[in-house]
């Protein structure tokens, strides 16, 4: 036998008294295998037993804690499979029956003459009150005022877990785990560790509760922003990047440049400009999101970081999600640096073999200066000269551990400067979490003279008043999407009900005119076709799937019409809705949906209500919840068990405040007191995180 009653966190349950390998088994069920896991196993509810009641004051249906004696023998009556044990309680005089069902052995338990405190539901029947399965403890053996109430699982009772957990409570020196040196706890007014793992789990009132909370939420946050910024610094640390930098020549060559675009570039775009040039300068590498809205005008922020690079004399890379986006990219790019010299090439799974060769010879030569292309562009054939920039567009669909990657394939003894655009605005103190790794640049202000995007409902019924809006745009040479959603994972369905609407537009409704279909199943070389015709006006309606959702630009494209709308997402809708209105005419959004669900409708309705993607996202993290928002685990960040990253915005900009006067004060935390966070930290990022720490 073991002698020590000291146990420590890793070690199994079954140490604990009680718990053999057929519990323990039923505790792995619940993801518990050892004493942290169980600490950490927080109550969803607590009863609350701090109170007693009296009898005489009971309501229906009020949550009674009551001290009273068993004053008969209980009664057992059986009907059919059904047990029924009842048993009368008497408090001064006032009488309660208690029932409990298919517990036989309470008959048994229950003594006559003993004052128990009985704690359950009252149910009026007549006169009298019910206490139905109410739990109860005799009167002397109560040391607590709540009692927790965990998440079950079948074979295991409230009974096994409260057990574990005092005698863990107990057992585990919880001191000499606590992460946060005095003053941080001090200075943040939290609680010990201690305290709040008691406390989470017995409180002696309300406030406990709080207080733990806030503690426990402080660990979550903080560690994990402790964790994203060191891994930035690491980062910055271990790869030094070309110091690209400005000569009064090549200031010059920006300024003419500049001088040749077709309009100004807005506050919010020289503002990010100036965050690139600063970064680009400095020996640590960039690592920097660029935030800004669907049609904010990020290309041409991205075309004057890769104009500067090129001109410093190193190459840059331009990365997007699809073939459809890489190549109207390159068509943008064109046009933007239409005589500056600049050699541009653009890479995607269509390129020819020969011209792949080609293309493959002008990037090791270097005589290529910006390569755009999608995912190809990664693979390892592809060598650089002397890479300085790398930029991913629509960032949010590469995966976190794509964006750890980005980097590793320098083909130099440099790493390159890391830019990465988003269109999907994320809250600020979201955005603090995802993307904990990187520098952020917010674009907020559209370009001068747009025009919102009106946006309707419509019903079926209304269909054909939807179609005389369609035929009036087409009349006046404007173009329009139809576009139809993604049904579950089936791209066989997907493709059936967009080609049913294609179908029904191009024979039944404008037979004259030219309708087309886009979608994932094509070959990216008709993708190509179809959008280059769409881009020169010769199709009227492209009826599409998701593949346009980013980035696609066509400011003729004045309308579009959205089948079965409840089924996309906020964010997507309001991606999609970015297609139009990137022209001086007013643009049409029509969301048809015959749902009634009322979340789906708030979802609707918020986009009639604005073209604000900060706005939209703020209502969609409210809407869905933090959970889903994007689905954390999406991006490789490890669970909250008590912060909600809605609603605890607070918290998140308290413990990144936190964070960051911390690091300011002991960069490589090497100060006595703060060595301990170290492997904290460590433990924090270890799902799906390779710590670079
Ligand atoms: P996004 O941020 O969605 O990538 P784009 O870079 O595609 O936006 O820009 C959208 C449109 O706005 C493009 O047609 C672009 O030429 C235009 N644009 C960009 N900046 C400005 C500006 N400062 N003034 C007017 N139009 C602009
Ligand atoms: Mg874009």
């Amino acid at each position: 036998m073991m002698s020590g009653n000291a146990i420590e966190r890793y070690s199994p349950l079954s140490i604990l008294p009680g718990i053999g390998t057929k519990k323990a088994a039923l505790f792995a069920k619940l993801g518990l295998s050892t004493i942290q896991d169980l600490l950490y196993f927080f109550p969803r509810d607590y009863e609350d037993w701090s109170e007693r009641h009296s009898l005489q004051e009971a309501l229906d249906g009020q949550w009674l804690t009551v001290e009273a004696t068993v004053a008969r023998e209980p009664t057992v009556q059986r009907k059919g499979r059904l047990t029924i044990v009842r048993a009368r309680l008497e408090q001064e005089g006032a009488v309660v029956t208690a029932i409990w069902f298919n517990q036989p052995w309470i008959k048994d338990q229950l003594q006559i003459g003993e004052v128990y405190v009985f704690h359950g539901q009252a149910e009026r029947k007549g006169r009298f009150f019910n206490l139905q399965n109410p739990a109860y403890l005799l009167k002397d053996k109560i040391d607590f005022l709540f009692r927790p109430i965990y998440p079950l699982t079948q074979g295991l009772t409230q009974r096994d877990i409260r057990l574990a957990v005092t005698a863990a409570l107990k057992r585990l020196r919880i001191g000499e785990l606590e992460p946060l040196p005095a003053s941080l706890r001090k200075e943040n007014k939290l609680c010990t560790l201690e305290y709040a793992l008691q406390n989470i789990h017995y409180p002696n009132n309300r406030h406990d509760i709080l207080v733990s909370r806030e503690r426990l939420g402080f660990d979550e946050l903080f560690l994990l922003q402790m964790g994203l910024r060191l891994i930035k610094k690491r980062h910055q640390d271990k790869h030094l990047s070309p110091q690209i930098s400005l000569d009064a020549k090549i200031e010059d060559k920006l300024q003419n440049w500049l001088q040749t675009l077709p309009f100004q570039l807005t506050a919010d775009q020289n503002q990010a400009i100036a965050d690139l040039r600063r970064d680009l300068e400095q020996e640590k590498s960039m690592n920097r999101l660029i935030q800004g809205d669907v049609g904010s005008g990020k290309t041409v922020v991205a075309a004057y970081a890769m104009a500067l690079t090129a001109w410093s004399g190193y190459q840059s890379v331009f990365m997007a999600p699809t073939s459809i986006l890489a190549e109207q990219h390159y068509e943008t790019l064109s046009t933007l640096y239409a005589n500056t010299g600049l050699n541009l090439a653009l890479l995607t799974g269509a390129v020819k073999k020969s011209e792949r060769t080609a293309i493959l010879a002008g990037l090791a030569k270097g005589t290529i200066n910006i390569l755009i292309g999608t995912h190809a562009v990664l693979e390892e054939t592809v060598k650089y000269n002397n890479l300085g920039l790398c930029i991913t567009d629509e960032q949010h669909r590469f995966g976190v551990d794509q964006r750890a990657s980005l980097g590793d394939f320098s083909g130099n003894d440099f790493f390159p400067h890391m830019l990465v655009m988003s269109a999907t605005p994320i809250p600020r103190t979201l955005a603090l979490i995802i993307y904990g790794d990187l520098d952020i640049t917010m674009i907020r202000e559209k370009p001068p003279g747009r025009v919102p995007v009106a946006t309707y409902t419509a019903r079926e019924k209304d269909r054909s008043r939807v179609e005389k809006l369609m035929r009036r745009r087409i009349e006046q040479n404007e173009q329009i999407y139809v576009v139809c959603p993604m049904i579950e994972d089936s791209s066989e369905q997907d493709l059936e009900s967009a080609t049913g609407v294609y179908n029904y537009l191009s024979q039944t409704v404008f037979p004259e005119q030219k309708v087309a279909l886009l979608h994932g199943r094509l070959t990216a070389k008709a993708k190509s076709t179809i959008m280059e015709s769409f881009g020169q006006g010769k199709i009227d309606i492209l009826v599409t799937t998701t593949v346009i959702e980013v980035g696609v630009d066509n400011p003729q494209a004045t309308m579009m019409v959205i089948e079965n709308a409840e089924r996309f997402g906020l964010a997507q809708l309001h991606q999609l809705r970015g297609r139009i209105g990137r022209g001086e005419k007013e643009s049409l959004c029509v969301l048809m949906s015959e749902t009634t669900d009322t979340k789906a409708r708030q979802r609707l309705t918020a986009l009639c209500l604005t073209n604000d993607g900060f706005v939209l996202a703020e209502e969609d993290l409210k809407l869905r919840g933090p959970g889903e928002f994007f689905g954390i685990r999406q991006h490789g960040l490890p669970e909250f068990k008590i912060v909600n990253l809605y609603e605890d915005k607070e918290l998140i900009l308290k413990t990144s405040r936190a964070a960051d006067k911390l690091l300011q004060e002991d960069p490589d935390l090497t100060a006595v007191e703060n060595r301990r966070l170290l492997p904290f930290i460590k433990r924090r990022l270890t799902t799906n995180w390779e710590p670079v720490l």
